[in-house]
């Protein structure tokens, strides 16, 4: 009899965006003349980049032609991007992180998902709440977790980012293991300073724990005190992972690619206490499982990093960022309290009721989408996400409506 992983049967069903899109539907069918604008799902608008493109022509050129036809590359990703991710990313920002110790793939999301493999089932992991719900359910799936009560899973320990903390949650009451961490945060928008950051790789030390860092939100930090990954931090090579995205660093959402760094000294042990590579059994786990990422997509991601490249993907986030600012000046002159949208493209406002009941409000009077913040986690509650992935235009427009409604 073929049995089923019961863990599955634990799943809450991701009914989040489902959800929003049944009442937009339903809502439009009853206003067909209404033009709705979308601030909800966190996906990209603009073109790629055209030093993207270009390198992407060049690449797709090559395998027309015996001589230059590439087939299977290396699983951890060609040397060519490799190289170019470890000097730009990290040692060009003082961290010493090597291009063997990158590993390319087609999406954090994957990898986010994909690592927690490597551990035991019996860990304890620690979850900020509200998260991007991909951390949570890959470990529910794995069996790290008793059931769900009233959007709690049993044997997770839940990191609260409220108002109180600034969204970064203080160190666990109860030891833990396995530590997300995701800054600039998704969805709250929120970022974490050196300081805040070493109080977490000093623990991760003392306890002989991991921390997985997702930054896939990186490129959007303007601020020079905050830092762009954690290897700027003293001790963090032997306890953190960190995983990034070309995503919204140069709108590869339909490009997919991204990249995982796994510093040689990153350290897990046995139950008997033996220190073993993390890099090791990430590497055994990567190129056995995966054949890495297209050649012209390597080449496109390559060219990321060229002189106009990185003048194209600052130009880009800018974008993002101006869109951003408008949202929460204008969000704040309403009267609402709101976190990010400086070093972010999302903004966590505060609306001090039912979010769906704000998502219906907006919806109904305003046309406009957001995301009820509860979809991210109980701490979620009372708030709702506004992404800046939009034309700015129709930003403005949204703003305007919500003033006229709320202001
Ligand atoms: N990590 C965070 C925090 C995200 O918000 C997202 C996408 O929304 C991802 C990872 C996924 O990135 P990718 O498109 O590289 O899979």
């Amino acid at each position: 009899m073929i049995k089923i992983n019961q863990n599955y049967l634990k799943l809450q069903t991701s009914y989040l965006f489902a959800e929003i899109g049944k009442r937009v539907a339903a809502h439009q069918a009853a206003h067909p003349d209404q033009e709705i604008i979308k601030l909800g799902i966190g996906d990209v608008t603009r073109p790629l980049p055209d030093a993207c493109i270009q390198a992407f022509h060049r690449a797709i050129d090559e395998m027309a032609h015996s001589s230059s036809f590439r087939g299977y590359g290396p699983e951890q990703g060609y040397d060519f991007l490799r190289e170019k991710i470890a000097q730009t990313d990290f040692k060009d920002r003082g961290a010493d992180i090597h291009a063997d110790e990158i590993f390319v793939s087609d999406g954090a999301k994957c990898d986010t998902g994909n690592i927690q493999e490597i551990f035991s089932t019996d860990i304890r992991v620690a979850i900020p709440d509200p998260v991007y719900p991909v951390y949570v359910d890959t470990n529910v799936m794995a069996g790290r977790t008793g059931a769900c009560h009233d959007g709690r899973y049993e044997q997770l320990v839940y990191l609260e980012s409220t108002s109180e903390n600034g969204f970064v949650p203080d160190l666990p009451d109860q030891p833990v293991d396995l530590i997300y961490l995701c800054y600039p945060n998704n969805p709250t928008g929120a970022t974490i300073t050196r300081k805040q950051l070493k109080t977490w790789v000093d623990y991760a030390r003392e306890n002989k724990a991991l921390i997985l860092y997702d930054t896939a939100y990186e490129t959007f930090i303007r601020d020079a005190d905050l830092p762009k990954t954690i290897y700027e931090i003293e001790g963090a090579k032997e306890v953190a992972i960190e995983f990034r995205s070309f995503s919204k660093t140069a709108g590869f959402t339909g490009i997919r690619c991204a990249f995982t760094a796994v510093p040689k000294e990153c350290r897990a042990y046995t139950t008997e206490g033996e220190r073993h590579s993390i890099h090791e059994l990430w590497h055994r786990r990567h190129t056995t499982k995966f054949n890495s990422v297209s050649y012209p997509v390597q080449r496109a991601t390559e060219a990321v990093y060229s002189p106009e490249g990185q003048t194209q993907i600052r130009s880009l986030t800018e974008y993002y960022l101006k869109n951003a600012a408008l949202i929460l000046e204008k969000t704040r002159a309403m009267g609402f309290e709101c976190t990010g949208g400086l070093n972010s493209p999302y903004i966590w406002l505060d609306c001090k009721m039912d979010s769906w009941d704000f998502f219906d409000r907006l919806l109904n009077e305003a046309g406009v989408v957001c995301t009820p913040g509860e979809g991210f986690g109980n701490c979620g509650r009372g708030f709702i996400r506004i992404s800046a992935f939009n034309n700015f235009e129709n930003v403005k427009k949204a703003m305007d409506r919500m003033a006229a409604v709320l202001g």
